[in-house]
Parts: structure tokens; sequence; C-alpha cells
């Protein structure tokens, strides 16, 4: 065996690990020895200090040594076990509840002196320890300072520490993968000791050297992956495209604003791609309501003007009809589009394949069926990517091979974050990032109203129907024991009903994907004036109509998710509210997010904000999309080691290196199976 291959084992390969342990472990989401390495302690118990019976504190835990006098094993059920105990200066009982005769005897023999530390508790004038854990005849063994993890019902502290010693002793000495440049910075320590620095409880909470390097290990491994991928994809020669200004032109007169200089730079970004004989592999960055889809269809105009196919890929059903309907009115009538979801029935699915296929349409707009089904271009040359930031470097990669080295790849996404978290999701391609927002946008006014005011919301809701303005409603979803319940959505579309008739909608998750697009146009097409919804309003859909955004329990959502709700409204030329509702009795940190809000529309602050309020981990949902796999690291907190591992890695490629010494490090890290794919 390979020596880290030991770590990659599954937890139950540990000495004295049982099966029942393991589930527990497992459950825990710690699966390999590897993962058990990354739960630090959260505290330590020092139980160094040995005391006599007489200078016993009650409610303490304490250590003493003691004879074992007598036992008292009662034959009544559910009475505990008693072993009566002494020093020299007094009196002691353990009690044990549910433990058998034979292991007490076996652990407190009579007459032998033994070590005990637990937790002191004084009953009838007489000093006891219920169910001491910790119990040895060596009382080196338990005279020591004990690191403290996260524990579950069933995995005891002791238990969980002979487990992780068993581990750290056996962690393999592994050949160094970091420069000497980069040791010399976190003062030359070793893998294996900044582990047992970080699981050494006189560490608890500290930092230094030791997590540095942990954190800069994770970086990096990251780091160099999406570099390979990237250099794989910039050797891919291409066919360049050859296009002119001629439909950039056209469109530009179609539509009625002029576009913005951080527009029209990205634009030029995407055009040079285009005509060079790399492959294109782009981010275009850009805040809710900046006018990416403007970009990418001016884009695949040209891509199509140079006799490629252009193949677009929406989030939802919705959204995809949505950028079909735009691209259907501003493209020239002699391109063919067509629009291919879940929904597309079979005869036309396969009029659809075969006119791909022979090169009859040259723009197809739809959802992830465009993925995954057994389409064939004839002549694919762009794949644009809208608004999926679930999408990891593994798929895009696929993506990017499925379209044949002739297709340019263009991923856009609203969600702002820092330039340390874009060199981490998206560190595989090159960026546009469109900053500022088209200036005709008046600002969204943003109060914060108590819940039982909603009589004035009402009042105001009214006035703005009558004069033809939309309203979206949204209700937090609440989860209880994993049901999750849109019980607040349904009671305020009742209530609202009652007021406004016919003209509410509502649309949760619950409701069949049909039912839901079949409301989102009534919505869209005017026939209703509010809509109630829990989170589900999907992302990017553009209803410029709607100008009001109420959102109920405004407290219960975290500022991002704030701030990409109000991006519903705001996009056309009337005047857009945005009103927080909530209850009394705010938290200081839900107080916080609302008077930022109130304070800014700037996403990129908004973000940053939110990552010092919450942590990087929540932001969109990163953590759950399982794309964000750092243990420690934090793209906010640790940023110089973020640009310290850019700095190595462009070091690493300038000079050419190849990545054997990194081998082990990226295997240990999950992340090397893509090399495969690469190389
Ligand atoms: P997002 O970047 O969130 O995808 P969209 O592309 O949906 O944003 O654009 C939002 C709205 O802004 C659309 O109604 C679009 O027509 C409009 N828009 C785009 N660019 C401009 C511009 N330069 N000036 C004015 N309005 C614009
Ligand atoms: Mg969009």
């Amino acid at each position: 065996m390979n020596s880290y291959e030991y770590l990659l084992q599954d937890i139950n390969r540990i000495k004295g690990i049982g099966s029942k342990t393991t589930k527990l472990f497992k459950k825990k989401n710690i699966n390999t020895i590897f993962d058990l390495l990354w739960s630090p302690p959260r505290s330590s118990m020092d139980r160094t200090n040995l005391v006599k019976i007489s200078e016993l504190q009650i409610g303490k835990i304490q250590t003493i040594t003691v004879n074992v006098i007598k036992y008292n094993f009662p034959r009544i059920r559910n009475l505990p076990n008693r072993v009566f105990c002494e020093d020299d200066t007094g009196k002691i009982e353990c009690i044990f509840f549910n433990s058998y005769e034979g292991y007490i005897k076996k652990i407190l023999p009579i007459g032998s002196k033994v070590t005990i530390s637990g937790k002191i508790n004084y009953y009838k004038k007489k000093y006891q320890i219920t169910n001491p854990n910790y119990i040895s005849a060596n009382k080196d063994s338990i005279k020591q300072i004990f690191s403290q993890y996260s524990l579950t019902a069933g995995l005891t502290e002791k238990k969980y520490n002979i487990i992780i010693k068993e581990v750290l002793k056996n962690i393999p000495d592994l050949d160094e993968w970091l420069s000497d440049g980069i040791l010399k910075k976190f003062n030359y320590i070793s893998w294996k000791n900044a582990l047992l620095e970080l699981h050494d409880p006189k560490n608890i909470k500290k930092k230094g050297n030791f997590l540095n390097r942990l954190i800069f290990d994770e970086i990096i491994s990251t780091f160099l992956i999406n570099s390979r991928v990237r250099k794989a994809i910039k050797k891919i020669k291409k066919v360049s495209k050859k296009f002119d200004d001629k439909e950039f032109d056209r469109i530009k007169n179609k539509v009625d604003f002029e576009l913005t200089n951080d527009q029209n730079i990205a634009l030029d970004e995407i055009n040079k791609d285009l005509k060079s004989s790399q492959k294109m592999f782009r981010l275009l960055q850009g805040d809710v309501g900046s006018g990416k889809t403007i970009v990418a269809l001016i884009a695949s105009a040209n891509v199509i003007s140079s006799g490629f196919q252009v193949c677009l890929m929406a989030p939802t059903e919705i959204l995809a009809r949505q950028h079909y309907n735009l691209a259907s009115k501003l493209f020239d009538k002699n391109v063919n589009i067509k629009i291919l979801t879940s929904k597309t029935e079979n005869a036309e699915r396969s009029e659809i394949l075969k006119n791909l296929n022979n090169n009859n349409i040259n723009f197809i707009i739809g959802t992830h069926s465009l993925f995954q089904e057994k389409i064939k271009y004839n002549n694919l040359g762009l794949i644009i990517i809208d608004e999926q930031h679930k999408f990891g470097v593994k798929q895009r990669k696929k993506l990017s091979d499925k379209g044949g080295k002739n297709c340019d790849v263009l991923v856009m996404s609203a969600t702002p974050i820092p330039r340390t978290m874009i060199m981490t999701v998206f560190g595989d391609m090159d960026t546009s990032i469109i900053k500022n927002k088209p200036k005709n946008r008046k600002e969204i006014k943003t109060y914060s109203k108590l819940e039982t005011k909603s009589e004035e919301i009402i009042k105001f809701v009214k006035k703005q129907i009558n004069h033809k303005n939309q309203v979206f409603w949204v209700c937090p979803l609440i989860e209880e024991s994993k049901k999750i319940d849109h019980q607040s959505s349904v009671k305020r579309y009742e209530s609202l009903k009652k007021i406004f008739k016919n003209k509410v909608g509502l649309i949760h998750g619950a409701l069949e994907k049909d039912e839901k697009n079949n409301i989102l146009l009534k919505f869209l097409n005017k026939k209703i004036d509010i809509l109630v919804s829990t989170t589900v309003i999907e992302v990017g859909i553009d209803f410029p109509n709607a100008n009001i955004i109420i959102i109920e329990n405004a407290n219960k959502f975290g500022l991002s998710q704030l701030h990409q709700l109000r991006g519903r409204v705001g996009r056309g030329d009337k005047e857009s509210y945005c009103i927080l509702m909530f209850r009394s009795n705010l938290s200081e940190n839900a107080k916080k997010r609302i008077n930022i809000l109130k304070k800014t529309t700037d996403g990129f602050k908004i973000s940053d904000e939110d990552m010092k309020l919450r942590g990087y981990g929540d932001l969109l949902g990163f953590k759950q999309s399982g794309l964000q796999s750092f243990r420690l690291a934090d793209p906010v907190l640790n940023e110089d080691l973020f640009l310290l591992a850019e700095k190595e890695v462009k070091k690493i490629e300038q000079e050419n290196q190849n990545l054997d010494k990194y081998m082990t490090l990226l295997k240990l890290y999950d992340r090397a199976d893509i090399l495969n794919d690469i190389v």
C-alpha cells in the first residue's frame, strides 16, 4: 500500500473501531480516515489536576485516585449499581446506570487503586460520580488534557479520543509537495506535523503556521486543477470565427437602449476570443439586471453570422422561453431559432434533433435537456450557460468537450462574489465583469415594515395595481423536521384572494412544473397582478412590469438572497419598491442585514457584507451544491493565502513543472481524477 492510501481507507479500518461507531461517524459525514482529520477539537478538558476527596469541588470535572472498597448491585431493575471508594481524606460513590456487573468488576476490582475522572455531585451528604468515563489503574492515562470533538449520541469523548489518537499515530510521513519558498513561509512545518498540531488540545482555536499550511494545501490543490483544465482548453486549436459589426449594428438598432460601457467591454473581450484560434472558456459575471442577456445574444448573432451553430442553456423552462422570445425578436429572419425543453413534444423533438444535425437550425435555446440529450450538432460554435452556478469545473469541462474543438464556451453568473471565490469556483475560465448597471435604472426604494402594519401595505398595493403595476409577494419556507412547509404562502394567498379576487396567483415548490409555469406565464402576461410565492421565483426571469416586491419575514433570508429577490424588480423604468416585512424582536444581525439593504443595491458590496456576517459557505448555497469542498480555507478570512497560492501556481505553470510532486496532495484532496481526462 502506498503510504497515503492508509488515509483514504474507510474509517472501519481504524483499529478498535466497531461497526456501531463507524455508523455514527458516517452519520456525521465522516467516511474515510482522511475525513476524520478535518474536524479539529472544539475545546479541551484538563484532567491533569489530581486532588484529594476532601478538596473536591462540586459540579466540576475532577480527577482523583481512590481505593475500591465494596459493591452494591441491587437486584431491582432501574436501580443503579454502586461502587464505594475512598482515599485517606474521604469517601465517594461511583454510580453506574446501564452497566453490567462484570464490566464494573473488571474496571474497578475490589482492593485496587484506580484513578477516576468525572463530574462531582453531592447527594445526601455524599460525594458521587455518575457514569464516569475515565477510569484506569494507570493514572497517567487519565491525567491528561483531552480534546473535545463534536460528538453525537453514542459516541463518547473518550472513544473519540482513542480513535483520533490511533489515527494520528499512523499518519504516514509523506514526501513534501510544497516548494521550498512556500514552506519557508510556514516555517517548514510538514503536512503531518501540521495535522498533529491541528489536533493538539493546546492549540484549540489558535492560528499559526500549522493551520495556514493546511489551508494553503487545500487552496493550491484546487488552483492546480483549475489551471490544468484551463491550460488543456487553451491548447485546443479551433477554427476562428470571422464576422464584422453588421449583426451588432442591426441588433443595436432594434433595442431601445444604448449598451453600457461595461457591456461593450465585455462584448469586446468575447469577440476577441471568438475571433482567435484558441478556444474561449469565459465567465461573464454581472449582478442581477446588469444586462448579460443582450451581450450573450449579440455574441450568438456573431457566431451564427460566421457560419456556426449556437446553443444556449437556461436553468429553467420559463427563462429559456424568455430568451427564445427575445432572440426571435432581435435576430434576422434568416436565422432559424428553436426551443427545446423537457416539454417539447416527441415529434417536434426529433424534428429539432434532425435539423440540428443537418445544420438547418442555427440557434437552439433550452434547458438541461440540451446537455443530456444525445444531440448531434452539425457545426456547434458556441455554448452559453446562463445562471447555472451549480456547474462545477468537471461539468464545464465535459460540456466543452461535448461541444467539440471549435466550440467556444460562455458561462453567465449573477452571483457577485469576491475575486478569491471567482478564482476558486471559476478559476478554469477567463472572466469579464459587468460592474455598473444601465443608467436608466431608478434606485429601488427599500422599506422595512412591521408585520402588524400589513393594512398599510395592502393599501399601497391597491394603489399600485390601479396604476397597472404588478407585485411579487414572497413568503419564506418554514422548514420543520425535514418537511418543507409552504403554509405561510398559502395563508397569505388565501387572505389576498379575499381582497384582490382572481388577480392573485400562488406558486410554491410542491406544485407541478407545468402548473408553476402556467401561473408564471399568467403573471408575465399581466393576467394576474400579485404573485405570491415561496423563494421559488426563478432566477433570471425578466418581469419588467413588476415593480414591487414584498418579502415577509425578511429576517429569515440571508443578505445575498434578499438582494437576489429584490433584483426581480427595478428592471423597467418605473419607480420600484422593496418592502421587507418583519416581526418585532429582530436580532442584531437581522437589523444589520436590513440596514445594509436599505443603504446599497450594489451586489458586490452586499455579498461582501454577507460573507462578513455569515461566512462564505452559505452564499447562494455553494456549500450545499458540493462544489466548495474546502474544509478549512475561507475565501474571505484567508485572502492572503489565496493570493499566495495564485502566485505559486502561476510560477509552477511558467516553469512548466509537471505535477508528479503534487499527485499525493491531489489524490488525498480528491482532485486528481479530473487530470486523467486532460492528459
Ligand atoms: P441579467 O444580467 O440579470 O441577466 P438581463 O439581461 O435580464 O439582466 O437585463 C435586465 C433588463 O435590463 C432587461 O429588461 C434588459 O432589456 C435591460 N437592459 C439590458 N441592457 C440595458 C442597457 N444598456 N440599458 C438599459 N436597459 C438594459
Ligand atoms: Mg439573466
